[in-house]
């Protein structure tokens, strides 16, 4: 019998972890896919779109279940419903929430988070953060053009002229340097800042004006993610950052540190400072905020300044952001199994990374024969 891969509904995200186009390419690898109905209709992938998949209610879904994936982890009640054994791909943040990979190992899980691929370029093609990281950018500047009450582009008119906006982008990661691609595009002036100096050449060549701040700690050994700044940098960086924030009609904050409370970049008497009118996209917000009043999925108000706290902007493009999740997964799994079953390649550092369960170094050699 075929191993069953089963793709619940998000409980609160419109998206889907497979799109119809992955139902071939699985059952390639030998497994065959299970769906929760209706998994797919919010990212407006109807049932009828995945041919070959079986539909199932939920629980009944999850109790036949050998393998489960998802884009959110499925909640503690939930993973009790699973057979001993089973394998779960999910985002589990085992870097914010050090004793997840405990909770799956009682349960007789094997767990793999997706959130933790390497930033290596043999992992490109399944770097879930760069594919949702990237529309979240995007989303953000659209999110930012739909509350300024300004273009933000320059209009020459018979009423008048009208000048760019000026935008500042903090973080210049993935989400960061899409946010800068799409403000030029809409026309306005960028600038932003990163505390890696090699994001001073990706931010200029996208036509933005790369803020220097002197002294920043690199990030050589922490595979492409950045580290924590010293007090004394953050504070001149803080400096710089209030001077231009005073200047700009919107700010989108990217900047995180992996395993590591989000940066605070814009303490509140920044925010005071700001022109009424004005907007911040904060995408940090989940992680304690770059922004000192963000409040993580609400938007609040402060003197006329809006600030929108959402740190899951891709879920508001549904459709490409569920094909490119789909797309990255599908190229992890043909890592992940081989003729239908789960191979786990501990040499590969994808696998041996991700495998947040694996068992501790003296029985590994027995987890590969398992
Ligand atoms: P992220 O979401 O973890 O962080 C966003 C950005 O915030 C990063 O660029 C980080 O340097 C920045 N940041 C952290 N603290 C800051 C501070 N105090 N002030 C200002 N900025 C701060 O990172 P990400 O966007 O997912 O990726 C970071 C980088 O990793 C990418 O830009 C890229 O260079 C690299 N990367 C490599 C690969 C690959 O080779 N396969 C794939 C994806 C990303």
């Amino acid at each position: 019998m075929k191993m069953k891969l089963a793709v619940p509904k998000e409980s609160n995200d419109s998206r889907v972890a497979l799109a119809p186009d992955a139902i071939a390419k699985v059952s390639e690898l030998g497994l065959s896919v299970i769906m929760q109905k209706s998994a797919g209709e919010q990212a407006y992938f109807p049932d009828e779109s995945y041919e070959g998949a079986t539909f199932l209610n939920r629980e009944e879904l999850l109790q036949t279940a050998d393998a489960v994936l998802s884009i959110h982890p499925l909640s503690e009640n939930e993973l009790d419903l699973l057979s001993a054994g089973t394998v779960v791909i999910s985002q589990f943040q085992p870097f914010n929430d050090e004793r997840i990979a405990n909770r799956l190992r009682e349960r007789d899980l094997k767990g793999f988070s997706l959130d933790v691929i390497p930033r290596i370029t043999a992992a490109q093609s399944m770097d879930i953060l760069s594919s949702m990281g990237s529309i979240a950018g995007y989303k953000a500047v659209l999110e930012a053009a739909h509350y300024l009450p300004r273009y933000f582009s320059m209009m020459i008119t018979a009423a008048g002229s009208i000048r760019p906006a000026q935008v500042l982008v903090l973080g210049a990661g993935v989400a960061g340097l899409q946010a800068i691609a799409t403000a030029r595009r809409l026309g306005a002036r960028v600038e932003a800042f990163d505390t890696r100096s090699a994001a001073r050449e990706e931010v200029q060549s996208l036509g933005a004006k790369f803020i220097e701040v002197e002294g920043a700690k690199e990030a050589e050994d922490s595979g492409g993610y950045a580290v924590e700044q010293s007090e004394e940098f953050l504070e001149r960086q803080r400096k710089e950052v209030q001077a231009r924030a005073k200047n700009a009609d919107v700010i989108i904050t990217t900047a995180q540190v992996r395993g590591a409370k989000a940066p605070l970049l814009i303490p509140a008497d920044v925010v005071d400072a700001m022109r009424a009118g004005s907007v911040i996209i904060d995408l940090a917000s989940s992680t304690g905020g770059n922004v000192a009043l963000s409040v993580d999925n609400e938007m609040v108000e402060r003197k006329g300044v809006k600030i929108v706290g959402n740190s899951y902007l891709a879920a508001l493009m549904p459709q490409d952001a569920s094909q490119l999740y789909s797309n990255n997964v599908v190229n992890y799994l043909k890592l992940l199994f081989r003729d239908g079953a789960l191979h786990l390649d501990m040499d590969n550092k994808i696998i041996s990374d991700t495998y947040i369960t694996k068992p501790e170094k003296s029985n590994e050699a027995n987890a590969e024969n398992q």
